[in-house]
């Protein structure tokens, strides 16, 4: 990469805030209807981001090549998405409104996040309702038919909008609907089963993948004109995490290795609701919905040690410590907030369950208050979900429910024209690095999601291709060849160990590594630890691991190990962050600056910024620039939801 390159200017348009996107839009240069028929371009990945994104880009002309490792891209990720969407639609009349869900957000990340890139969010947010009506998302409606809203922590407003719990489902067969339209025009090709393995650069530009058939095994390179990343989040790097078991960095990561700059790595989010581990046989962890929050009140018992069954303990006995703490909020507060208090709970020995990792989520108040059936209408399948993983009944007994990772608002450095500092990358998605800062509010991954794949990225991409000179690239040419070279070389490094472990067990040692040093709390000392242990894992890896069969056709070992492998360099690039971030700032809690109430303290002169770490090639620490935030509409406060 250039210097030049590494100016990371995230080019926000000028004028006033509300219009910044409006202008912007406007002055972008189009590309005629001829052309884009001349025109290509590579999406990989078809959740919610990458299957809006897609779909439109067809819609608009160009031909589209859309790649996943699954077998259909209903099987994305997206799909888990249990508990709504955000959008400042005020049908509530609860005093919403573009300008509040854009402070909400700010102030939810801990002012760490472009104020004109969230103020778009929140100004296209009411457009993503429309849109996914009118392909005929059933979302909650009330008696009168307008459509239902319910609360999420990080506001005092009512503006997300659900399909029970299964809104990402829901959206992602809306989105999936209009893919599938493009794909039966011809004008998108659905390249399922195929996993991206490299990215190609050519003249500086992004032009192209390396990709692996997963059932044939077959290396092959796809040329385009522009490369749009929409991969998914990184949390598995834990192990334990709510994420789809295939989740991964490898793209993202790929593209990092190739010159992308990497954007806050560090700042992943514990989620507070979550079914707790319950021991080492264990490979992922399930979400209760925080729109549980809603009715659902959080308590621990009074008294250490304490092991009467709930319904045992009297009222006066219960801490409701999220009620007690932040009164304004109460059981709304946010995530990073509500995570770190029943963390806190716990290693004060008031834990609950077999293995002290647990806090109450109780729905008694709110059965006795609306009723059974009232309580089953809301939440139903995940009360369901939740007695079959337990074997207790949530309508009688409180759930217990402990943090878990659960989402990455850190990803590829992006301008506001969602582009890499590499020209003709462009990321969208929990791929990018997000308008969330350091901590996201619930309901806000799958607005920024389909507003990056319907609403931003199909007018930005065309700026960036009307202004690029075609040129002829084949998989011929040498980079292309370089690239799959290089894959096979991977590959055969994979298979090559006659080790006896399995790749899970590294993973799950990395996870255990990974979310005691750079987890909910982190030390300097803890970090410089992981950085120790890190490359030692990875020898061991490498050393001791066993994949068995060839890559001549399907091979989910050999897969699973090309992930894993890439989790454990890629840790190393989230503990470098986190200790080069010498403050606490939203799910980022450096337990070395803190209030005496164990509120995080951010230091805003040293570290308003995007941290983004450029890679300086293999064995050597990466390199840090700096993306300075300036705030100008929010003022930066200290949170406070008490
Ligand atoms: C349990 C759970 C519940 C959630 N609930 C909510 C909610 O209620 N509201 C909310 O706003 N957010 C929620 N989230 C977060 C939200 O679901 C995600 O942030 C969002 O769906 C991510 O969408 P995406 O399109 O960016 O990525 P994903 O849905 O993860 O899609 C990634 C795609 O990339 C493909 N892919 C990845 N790597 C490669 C590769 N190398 N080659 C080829 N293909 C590749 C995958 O096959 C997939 O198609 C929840 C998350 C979880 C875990």
């Amino acid at each position: 990469m250039s210097e030049a390159a590494w100016a990371l200017s995230p080019k926000i348009p000028e004028g006033p805030l509300e219009h910044k996107w409006d202008l912007h839009r406007s002055g972008l240069k189009l590309v005629s209807p001829n052309n884009k028929r001349k025109l290509r371009v590579i999406v990989v990945g078809t959740g919610l981001a990458g299957a809006s994104a897609a779909a439109s880009l067809a819609e608009l002309g160009y031909h589209v090549d859309a790649f996943t490792f699954h077998d259909s891209p209903r099987r994305a990720h997206s799909i888990s998405a249990q508990g709504g969407i955000n959008a400042a639609k005020n049908y509530q009349n609860d005093g919403d409104s573009v300008w509040r869900l854009f402070h909400d957000t700010i102030k939810g990340g801990d002012f760490r996040s472009r104020e004109a890139n969230v103020y778009r969010l929140a100004q296209v947010s009411n457009s993503i309702i429309d849109q996914c009506v009118a392909q005929g998302v059933p979302f909650a409606r009330e008696y009168g038919g307008q459509l239902a809203n319910r609360s999420f922590g990080g506001a005092q407003v009512s503006r997300t909008f659900y399909c029970r719990g299964q809104t990402g489902q829901q959206l992602l067969l809306g989105a999936y609907s209009a893919l599938s339209r493009q794909v039966a025009s011809g004008q998108v090709c659905m390249h399922t089963r195929t996993e991206m393995m490299d990215l190609v650069i050519v003249d500086g530009r992004a032009r192209g993948i390396i990709t692996r058939n997963v059932v044939s095994g077959r290396i092959e390179a796809c040329v385009a004109d522009a490369v749009v990343l929409a991969t998914g989040g990184y949390s598995n790097v834990y192990y334990l995490s709510t994420n789809a078991k295939a989740s991964n960095v490898t793209a993202t990561f790929r593209a990092y290795k190739r010159g992308a700059g990497f954007a806050n790595p560090c700042f992943t989010q514990i989620h507070p609701t979550c079914i707790p581990a319950s021991g080492q046989h264990q490979s992922k962890l399930t979400l209760m919905s925080e729109s549980l929050r809603n009715d659902g009140r959080i308590w621990a018992p009074e008294g250490v040690s304490d092991k009467r069954a709930p319904n045992e303990i009297p009222e006066a006995e219960r801490d409701y410590y999220l009620e007690r703490k932040y009164p304004s909020f109460g059981n709304l507060a946010p995530r990073d907030i509500s995570s770190r208090a029943a963390k806190e709970v716990c290693d004060e020995g008031r834990g609950v369950g077999p293995t002290g990792r647990g806090v109450y989520l109780d729905f008694a108040a709110a059965i006795q208050r609306l009723g059974r059936d009232n309580i089953r209408g809301r939440y139903g399948n995940l009360f369901d979900m939740y007695r079959r993983i337990t074997g207790e009944d949530p309508y009688a007994t409180p759930m217990r429910i402990y943090p878990a990772p659960h989402y990455a608002m850190g990803g590829l450095w992006v301008d506001y024209n969602l582009m890499s500092n590499v020209p003709g990358l462009f990321v969208i998605g929990e791929a990018n690095f997000s308008d969330h800062g350091a901590n996201r509010l619930g309901a806000s991954a799958l607005m920024q999601g389909l507003a990056d794949g319907y609403f931003i990225l199909p007018y930005t991409i065309g700026d960036y291709l009307a202004r690029t000179p075609t040129t002829s690239t084949s998989p011929d040419d040498v980079e292309f060849k370089e690239a799959a070279t290089e894959t096979r070389a991977r590959i055969q490094r994979l298979l090559s160990g006659r080790g006896r472990r399995s790749a899970a067990t590294f993973h799950r040692e990395l996870g255990e590594l990974m979310i005691e040093k750079c987890g909910m709390s982190r030390s300097k000392e803890g970090l410089a630890e992981a950085l120790q242990s890190i490359p030692a894992i990875r020898d061991a890896f490498y050393r001791e691991v066993a994949v068995t069969a060839d890559d001549s056709g399907m091979n989910s070992a050999l897969e699973y190990a090309g992930r894993v492998a890439d989790f454990l360099e890629f840790a190393e690039v989230m503990c470098h962050d986190a200790l080069a971030r010498d403050e606490s700032c939203g799910a980022h809690f450096r337990i070395e600056h803190q209030t005496k109430d164990g509120e995080a303290v951010r230091d805003d002169d040293r570290f308003c910024n995007v941290s983004v770490w450029e890679f300086a090639g293999a064995g050597e620490a990466p390199t840090l620039h700096v993306e300075p935030l300036v705030m100008e509409h929010v003022q930066l406060a200290v949170r406070n939801y008490r």
